[in-house]
């Protein structure tokens, strides 16, 4: 029997989306069924953020057959247990957003309504104390999980922090070494059959024509496949969103080396910043309507903690997708098929999760379109979720400057008010089976911008007072007195994976 002939992929942008999508395909569905070449525009370039990460990242990497610590070391990478939102809610406010679990459900009775009830017992232990991520965060220590799922040390995992550029250059040494082939040159157009509206090539500034079968759109914002000559539609969402803007800038490293983003709000957005080994990332992200250019630089230029190392690098987005990302025989992964500000480091896991999806959904030149549908369905999900979760950290705030108010006093999508009034009414948390985020994430955001449970779960009434409080003070000294003794970040991440020097006046790696 002959074998049929590999579908020849073409992905069109070299930034994190383009190589995590090559690297993917190249390592997990092989040469035999398609080939993959990758078009990139150095002259162009990429957008050169994107370094805080979901712990599903590691998954990817794993899938990969990425060794982590030779992974770090070449993308400077830190760890992330968890983001801080300083000022959100209300000024003065820090809550941490871990990756894991609040202590463990006792008896069946899931742990907030356990909480939720001792406090009514006068209990005032705060819930981030039964966190493992967030007090290991908070005394910037770091250690890997147990694997031991009885422990309760195997209830957080980990993300990183990475350099950007540093990630889609270590992904693309890894393609090449399988079969990638990459060509340097800008695409200026593209053909489509007559009959099927597919794309059958692009062109080359250069003349040269390139053919393929799939076409991916990794081009970034400005979507040249999908959005250009596909014409998905774009639904925007920046009445829930509204910011538009961002002013990022690396700084020396100074400060804490914290295995955890910081999100602070300011009064037009907020800003992040990333510990990595070498520097720290920062940035503003802010409405334009509410603040302007050189002011939102002033802001951000004084709020570092060391000396810049380049000028602010303005950058411009609306929060939006494209309602079929999949049209055709072109599908738009990364910048290309949306956007949702980095509050929650959601964009590249989108890229992950769209080519995860990709490699299950593969097609052959049959062509089903259901393979699409299913595609677009699964997209959908994923970006409908994340994007009620970032509103919810706008609209709950009891802030007064017009940006804070507006967010306050608009309506918000139906959906996210029915997950509030459930969590209000009696800490109820919905679970769903696809996309972004667990319970644990929402009871974390919920709590920290001040939406406290009236009631709860009267399962948590078949246990009684002592039990209860035995078993909460039990988890939280067993978290206190395991994370003390666990290595600083800092001596974790010299250990793991090699970096310079450590400065001795800092105690932190230079
Ligand atoms: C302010 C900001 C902060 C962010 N922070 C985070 C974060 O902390 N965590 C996170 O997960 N995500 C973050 N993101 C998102 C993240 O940066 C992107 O998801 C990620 O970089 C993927 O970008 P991309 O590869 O889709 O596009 P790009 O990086 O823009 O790459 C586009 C590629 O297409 C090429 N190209 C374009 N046109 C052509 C052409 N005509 N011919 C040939 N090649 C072409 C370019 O040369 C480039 O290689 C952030 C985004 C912004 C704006």
């Amino acid at each position: 029997m002959t074998q049929p002939v590999p579908l020849k992929v073409v992905i069109i942008g070299g930034g994190t989306s383009g190589y995590m999508t090559a690297a993917g395909l190249v390592a997990l569905v092989g040469s035999a069924v398609a080939s993959v070449r990758l078009i990139e525009s150095d002259d162009i370039g990429t957008v050169g953020v994107g370094e805080a990460t979901l712990p599903q990242i590691k998954e990817f990497n794993d899938a990969l057959g990425i060794n982590e610590a030779e992974f770090m070391r070449e993308t400077k990478a830190s760890f992330k247990l968890a983001i801080e939102f300083r000022d959100w809610g209300r000024i003065g406010n820090s809550y941490l957003h871990p990756f894991g679990a609040f202590g463990q459900p006792v008896r069946g009775v899931e742990f907030q309504h356990l909480w939720a009830r001792a406090r009514k017992m006068g209990m005032t232990t705060p819930l981030e104390a039964y966190s493992y991520a967030i007090v290991t965060a908070r005394q910037l220590r770091f250690d890997f999980p147990s694997d031991n799922r009885q422990s309760l040390k195997s209830t957080f995992s980990y993300a990183y922090h990475f350099d950007a550029g540093l990630y889609a250059a270590y992904l693309r040494r890894f393609g090449e070494a399988r079969g990638l082939v990459r060509t340097e040159g800008k695409v200026t157009s593209a053909a489509q059959a007559p009959d099927s509206g597919r794309i059958t090539s692009v062109t080359l500034e250069s003349g040269e024509v390139v053919e393929g079968d799939l076409f991916i759109d990794c081009s970034g914002f400005i979507g040249l496949l999908i959005g250009r000559e596909m014409k998905a539609e774009w639904e925007s969402w920046t009445p829930w969103l509204p910011c538009d803007r961002a002013l990022a800038v690396p700084c020396e490293r100074a400060g804490d080396f914290t295995p955890y983003t910081r999100s602070t709000a300011l009064e037009a957005g907020w800003q992040w910043r990333i510990p990595l080994q070498h520097r720290t990332g920062n940035g503003y992200v802010y409405a334009s309507s509410f603040i302007s250019d050189d002011e939102a630089a002033a802001r951000l230029l004084g709020n570092l903690d060391g000396a810049a190392l380049a000028d602010p690098r303005p950058l411009r987005f609306s929060a939006g997708r494209r309602k079929k990302s999949w049209t055709r025989n072109c599908i738009g992964i990364g910048l290309a098929s949306g956007f949702l500000e980095p509050l929650e480091s959601t964009s590249i896991y989108l890229v992950q999760i769209a080519v995860m999806n990709l490699i299950a959904l593969f097609p052959t030149r049959a062509w089903n379109p259901g393979l699409a549908t299913e595609f677009n369905r699964l997209m959908d999900i994923e970006y409908e979720r994340v994007r009620d979760f970032l509103i919810l950290h706008y609209h709950a705030n009891s802030r007064d400057e017009p940006l804070w108010t507006h967010m306050r006093e608009m309506t918000v999508p139906d959906s996210l008010t029915a997950r509030i009034e459930q969590f209000r009414h009696r800490g109820h948390l919905v679970r769903y089976r696809d996309g972004l985020f667990n319970p644990a994430s929402w009871l974390a955001v919920l709590t920290g911008q001040d939406i406290v449970p009236e009631g709860y779960d009267r399962l948590a009434d078949s246990l009684d007072e002592d039990t209860i409080r035995t078993k909460l003070e039990e988890i939280s000294e067993r978290i206190a007195v395991n994370v003390d003794i666990m290595p600083t970040h800092a001596d974790f991440i010299r250990d793991y994976c090699y970096i310079p020097p450590v400065r001795e006046s800092e105690g932190v790696p230079a």
